[in-house]
């Protein structure tokens, strides 16, 4: 399960192939307008940064029994918690080399094996994106890369749809929401799951891409922040753009769009109207949406103002030193658009 080669004998046309498939692939997806909940999906994201070499269904190329996700990465590359949770083994197997595991909410745990360094201790918690470890070569391994698995109740997840972001010869980024739902894991770590689990604003850093660096991309042009292509890869001039609105509103410009910063690019679009319940406007969607990005609320983005709405903003006014009227005022506003 943990055996793994890069293939470097691999004919270097197939690998040619691929690569301009991907690429039609890439520009015909550029095309087609993404909708929003695009950016909503994936409670767990890719751990490293490197090209996918198996799958949970074989070996890429022999089609070989393989239990999880090999990504080929240089010794070193960051390891990175795919979902928050605690850290429930750090240790060495003959098999997997040095592991770590860490136990998710719902029954999951995210397995890397093969690690060069352990970068976490057992018992602790780590939140999704949280270095644990460095890409290694231990264990029965023949080249440096992650063994990434995902369990669920001690089974090995092999889901069909996992593929549809982690496919044989893809190069994918540390970080990136997969496209994919895992039912009963929370947005953000919490231990209850959200009434709708498909609602989520990942974190996202230099290194990410995919829908949801488009939608933030796109928000940060809407900002004016940022004029350059809207490509899905958070590159420097995203970095920059992150930082140059982070400082607008008055958060500390880490460049790391984490709830406060997806909250505040969201809330942007509040036009200053009192929301309150009952209401059915646009509006209250968009307020839907920024109570998501801050609270992980996983309220449904219907535009109804009903009580699991009302519910989520006393939260956000409670949790902001407003006074918990449940509803959507001045204050709150200014807050929202703040990333407070
Ligand atoms: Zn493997």
């Amino acid at each position: 399960m943990s055996v793994h080669a890069t293939n470097s004998n691999a004919p270097k046309n197939k690998h040619r192939k691929i690569g301009v498939l991907l690429g039609s692939v890439t520009l015909l997806a550029s095309l087609l307008t993404i909708p929003p909940a695009a950016a909503e999906q994936g409670a767990m994201e890719i751990p490293t940064t490197g090209v996918v070499t198996g799958t949970p269904n074989g070996y890429c190329g022999s089609g070989n029994s393989h239990g999880g996700f090999d990504i080929a990465a240089p010794t070193g590359t960051n390891v990175r918690a795919a979902a928050s949770g605690k850290v429930v083994q750090v240790g060495y197997q003959s098999r997997s080399g040095n592991l770590v595991d860490v136990e998710h909410a719902g029954g999951y745990k995210s397995r890397y094996f093969h690690l060069s360094a352990q970068s976490v201790k057992t018992g602790q918690t780590v939140t999704k994106g949280q270095v644990v470890g460095k890409v290694g070569s231990t264990g029965n391994s023949t080249g440096p890369h992650l063994h990434f698995q995902i369990e669920r109740y001690g089974s090995v997840i092999r889901d069909a749809a996992l593929n549809r972001t982690m496919t044989c010869g893809n190069r994918v980024q540390a970080g990136t929401a997969m496209n994919w739902g895992f039912p009963g894991l929370p947005r953000t770590g919490g231990t209850t799951p959200p009434s709708n689990p498909s609602v989520s604003y990942p974190t996202l850093r230099s290194g990410s891409s995919g829908a949801a660096v488009k939608d933030l991309q796109a928000r940060l042009k809407a900002a004016g922040r940022y004029s350059d292509a809207i490509d899905g890869k958070f590159g420097p001039n995203t970095l920059n753009a992150v930082k140059a609105f982070q400082r607008s509103v008055g958060l500390t410009a880490d460049g790391v769009v984490g709830p406060r910063t997806w909250g505040a690019l969201i809330a942007r679009d509040l036009n200053g109207t009192t929301l309150k319940s009952g209401q059915d406007s646009n509006q209250v969607k968009i307020l839907q949406r920024s109570l998501n990005a801050f609270l992980g609320s996983g309220l449904t983005v219907d535009g109804k103002f009903g009580p699991a709405t009302q519910t989520a903003v006393k939260k956000y006014q409670s949790s902001r030193g407003l006074s918990a009227d449940g509803v959507v005022g001045a204050k709150t506003i200014s807050a929202m658009k703040r990333g407070a």
